[in-house]
């Protein structure tokens, strides 16, 4: 039975579903334009300091597999509940998506264009980048066009990325990352020790050490260990949010609530509410990777300044993704599969990672049992992302033809890559999408979805900026 809270207690400007990085910059963005506005949010898990987190290596003390369930043989999904969400684990790559992405079905026929273009968003992505001193090279501006600077300069690349992007300038360049290459006031510079997860120096941007000036806001309020269960409508407006504290339920009211509870749960909460609409849940969605090894012949490599150096974007974009997936390939500085065996050889291997695009496909959605855990069903990828493994395969070799390469191998796929997307998509048209362009639910206008459930398509490189990009210009445009 729901116990209303006092009035004076709870009514809000706006209530967020969630902490992490859908929820976080939309705060962020709507507090720059409204500095006064009553904010509450209300966040599921409870806040693990940094010190807990190393101390107890892991992010939080609720496992994310204890609150869904999926078919056995289906895929995995990693995330963090807690406080600050994504930003407690995520390993801080911080690519934008490729102009192109925003248009798959225009320029190429397949998946969904986003309402909106890279162009648009570029003085968002800029501000997310500052935000988070992102570091990166300012001659990924080939690919990803930039109006400004990087805020903070490239780290270190490997011997193997100076003859990299000697011979493809146009393609390879430093990482573009929220690992700082610099020291902040706030965070410890990177010094490439690869356990990103739980970054001993602090060096990655997470909640704590990028939005500690939250706690101090007078405005504002971090509720902790409040699983939201229901959002209740009628006559088409939030009248109410409900959640549990302890073994009790709550209603609070906003006039604006922000559901960003990530993409399997935001989704969750809208079936359980009875929020109708026939695309809830449905297109889940993530990359499809892999690991593959380079012996070299006399390079020495690892010799780089942070865990990833850098991005190659030589398979990325062209005509080819009318057919077959486009691939993103990371060039790492570490050794997941160890080092080299030979006497004085070492060094002389490049790991890398593969991240291809997948589509979202109908079958693949989160339903929510009888007992209201959210299911997430994804039996497997898309035939357009296989074609995309297989064409990237194929291309390895060409891709590292300036390298002095011995052999490249395929070693294992990857159970996850850690994001998901595509749950409530965001369109022009109510029939392909959940939300609209300016991410308020179709049906539902005071009732906004952050995160990257609102992802149209599933692009090859990482969600988080991007994200934090779309939450700054929502929250512009509507406070
Ligand atoms: C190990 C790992 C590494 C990653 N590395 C990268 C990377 O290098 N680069 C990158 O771009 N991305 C990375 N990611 C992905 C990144 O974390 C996500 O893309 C990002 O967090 C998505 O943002 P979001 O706002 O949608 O969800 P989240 O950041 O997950 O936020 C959702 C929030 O909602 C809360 N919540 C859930 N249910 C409820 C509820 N019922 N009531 C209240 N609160 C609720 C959660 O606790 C969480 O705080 C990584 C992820 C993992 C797990
Ligand atoms: S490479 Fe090491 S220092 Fe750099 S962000 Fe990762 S864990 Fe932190």
């Amino acid at each position: 039975m729901a116990e209303a809270l006092r009035p004076d207690e709870g009514d809000y400007d706006v209530v967020v579903i969630g902490s992490g990085f859908g929820s976080l910059f939309f705060v962020e963005g709507f507090l720059r334009k409204r500095p006064d506005a009553r904010i509450l949010m209300l966040e599921r898990g409870r806040h693990n300091s940094h010190a807990w987190q190393i101390q107890h290596e892991t992010n939080s003390n609720i496992s994310p597999l204890s609150t869904f369930r999926k078919p056995e043989s289906h895929k995995t999904w990693n995330f963090t509940i807690g406080v600050g969400g994504g930003t407690n684990c995520w390993y801080a790559q911080a690519p934008r998506f490729h102009p192109n992405d925003f248009k798959m079905k225009s320029l190429y026929g397949v998946s969904q264009d986003w309402p909106l273009s890279y162009e648009e968003l570029d003085p968002y992505y800029l501000a997310a980048e500052r935000k988070m001193s992102v570091a990166g090279s300012d001659a990924m501006g080939i690919a990803l066009p930039r109006s400004a600077p990087f805020p903070q300069p490239p780290h270190v690349p490997t011997s193997v990325d100076r003859v990299m992007s000697k011979a493809q300038p146009e393609f390879h360049f430093p990482i573009a990352t929220a690992r700082a290459s610099i020291a902040t006031e706030e965070r410890g510079r990177c010094c490439a020790t690869a356990r990103c997860a739980l970054c001993p120096v602090d060096a990655k941007f997470t909640f704590e050490n990028g939005f500690r000036n939250l706690h101090a806001m007078p405005n504002l309020e971090i509720r902790a260990e409040c699983e939201v269960t229901h959002i209740d409508v009628a006559n088409d407006v939030v009248r109410g949010v409900r959640y549990r504290h302890g073994d009790r339920e709550y209603s609070v009211q906003g006039d604006l609530v922000v559901l960003g509870a990530n993409a399997i749960h935001s989704p969750a909460i809208l079936l359980r509410s009875g929020i109708e609409h026939p695309l809830t849940g449905v297109g889940i969605n993530e990359q499809a990777g892999y690991y593959a090894e380079a012996l070299l012949d006399g390079l020495d490599s690892m010799d780089g300044g942070t865990i990833t150096t850098a991005l190659n974007y030589m398979l990325y974009d062209g005509d080819f993704r009318r057919d077959a997936a486009s691939a993103l390939i990371y060039f790492e500085n570490r050794w997941p599969f160890g080092l080299r065996k030979e006497f004085g050889r070492w060094r002389q291997l490049v790991p890398l990672i593969v991240a291809v695009e997948d589509l979202p496909q109908e079958a693949n959605r989160v339903t929510v049992d009888s007992d209201g855990l959210p299911n997430v069903s994804h039996a497997k990828y898309s035939e357009y992302a296989q074609r995309g493994i297989d064409r990237s395969l194929k291309m390895l070799e060409k891709v590292l033809a300036p390298l002095p390469v011995e052999s490249v191998d395929y070693v294992e796929s990857r159970p996850t890559e850690s994001h998901m997307h595509s749950s409530l998509r965001m369109g022009t048209d109510r029939a392909t999408s959940v939300v609209d362009a300016k991410q308020v639910h179709h049906d539902v206008r005071n009732l906004v979805v952050v995160g990257s459930s609102v992802f149209p398509s599933c692009p090859a490189a990482n969600p988080s900026l991007t994200v934090a990009a779309l939450s700054l210009r929502c929250a512009e445009l509507l406070a």
